[in-house]
């Protein structure tokens, strides 16, 4: 294909997690014609498998409930969130405090909204280079199968983004280990599944320097009882020695009469948000992991579907003034509650996950019990999502 007979659409969104399809969804629920005016690509084909504990929690149901959204597919509902650290814990209830889904199901229930609305998606499709044509006014970008001029682009295509390193973006953002297994269980072998609980057990970062949690996350895959189990290590303080992961998550998958077998475990990374990032450059925006996430929890489905609402917006305001040159979305992703919430959570990351002392530790568990006794989240009645509109 010569240069001039490529089409020129206005916007590609590069992956199809929930910051890309998010940020569809928001473009057409506001305006259907956007059906015709952008296209996504993934490099996979849904259902496709995505290494994640899927627990939801209703920050990013209310987006989904702004769009008129439930979670429609199958999920387990947390009654209790556990945060432990050796013999002491306090816990977060609620109806639910957040809902554990089983991302393949999810997202490939996300990709069908699009579709429904008409938006069109090119699966199997995995984008290999891009050259901003800042002059032109458009951007190339080469997928295995053809090469596709878009005005916009937005990269959502997660914490390893091949666009971030194309762009040669380089801004020494942190990213946060994990690590998983899912172990099988089944309701009477196991009281989280019986009553709801997922545990949070900080008890790691004292005997094995880390700065971080293992969790236990009752799941639902297929309709068979998972324990999803895994272990998060946020790094935030960079400077300290890295923990053995491996070791971790067998030390304390022991201390629940579980063995973990080495052949399933499965990594991957989540990149922190920060302040000092790039988030965008003319014509590009970056969305979900790929921008930066959580590294308090490691939470980024939530803030993935966040930054899609942040995104559209700032797409369509692109359009309404001509003007592409996205200066004021790190202004916009900071005045969206979501997104800033993980501004105080990095800070508290880097504060929180300083200390390995089992004094200081075993004082911030008493504040936060003292807490959160006054608080909405003690009750387990408490719903903290709001209803689809
Ligand atoms: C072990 C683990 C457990 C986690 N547990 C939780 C949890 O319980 N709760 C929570 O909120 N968050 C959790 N997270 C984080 C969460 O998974 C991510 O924050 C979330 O998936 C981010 O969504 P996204 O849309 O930005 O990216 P992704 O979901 O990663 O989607 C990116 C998409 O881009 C596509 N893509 C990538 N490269 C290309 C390319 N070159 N061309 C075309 N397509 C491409 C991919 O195929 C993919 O579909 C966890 C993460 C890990 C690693």
């Amino acid at each position: 294909m010569t240069d001039s007979t490529i089409k020129l659409i206005d916007l590609l969104i590069i992956g199809s997690g929930p910051a890309g399809t998010s940020t569809a969804l928001h473009l057409l629920k506001q305006d259907p014609a956007w059906s015709e005016r952008m296209l996504i690509v993934d490099k996979a084909v849904h259902p496709r498998e995505k290494l994640c504990g899927g627990g939801i929690t209703h920050l990013g149901e209310n987006v989904l409930a702004d769009l008129g959204y439930g979670i429609e597919t199958p999920n387990f509902p947390v009654k209790e969130v556990r945060l432990k650290y050796e013999d002491e814990h306090y816990s977060f209830r609620g109806d639910p405090v957040f809902r554990i889904v089983h991302r393949a199901e999810f997202d490939h229930w996300l990709v069908k909204e699009v579709e429904k609305l008409g938006g069109q998606l090119s699966q199997g499709e995995g984008v290999v280079d891009l050259t901003i044509n800042e002059a032109a006014g458009y951007v190339d970008v080469v997928t295995d199968k053809r090469t596709i001029r878009a005005k916009t682009v937005i990269a959502a295509d997660g914490s390893r983004s091949l666009v971030r390193r194309k762009l040669g973006i380089n801004d020494g953002s942190h990213v946060a280990r994990l690590i998983e297994v899912l172990t099988p269980e089944t309701t009477e072998s196991s009281w989280e599944f019986r009553d709801g609980v997922a545990v949070f057990d900080f008890s790691q970062m004292t005997s094995h320097e880390l700065q971080g949690y293992y969790w236990d996350f009752p799941s639902m895959v297929d309709g068979k009882t998972l324990m999803n189990r895994g272990v998060f290590d946020s790094r935030a303080r960079p400077e300290r020695d890295k923990a053995n992961l491996k070791t971790v998550l067998g030390d304390s998958m022991q201390d629940r009469d579980r063995e973990l077998e080495e052949k399933q475990i499965k990594g991957h990374p989540i990149r922190w948000l920060d302040f000092r990032s790039t988030l965008s450059v003319p014509h590009l925006l970056l969305a979900g992991d790929a921008a930066g996430a959580d590294p308090l929890f490691g939470e980024g489905i939530a803030i993935a579907l966040a930054y899609g609402k942040v995104a559209a917006a700032e797409v369509t305001a692109a359009f309404a003034k001509n003007n592409f040159e996205f200066k004021r979305y790190k202004w916009r992703i900071f005045r969206n509650g979501v997104l800033f919430s993980v501004l105080v959570r990095v800070w508290l990351a880097r504060h929180a996950y300083r200390t390995h002392r089992p004094k200081s530790i075993r004082l911030g568990w008493g504040i936060a019990r003292f807490i959160l006794k006054r608080t909405p989240w003690s009750r387990p009645d408490f719903v903290p999502a709001r209803a689809p509109k």
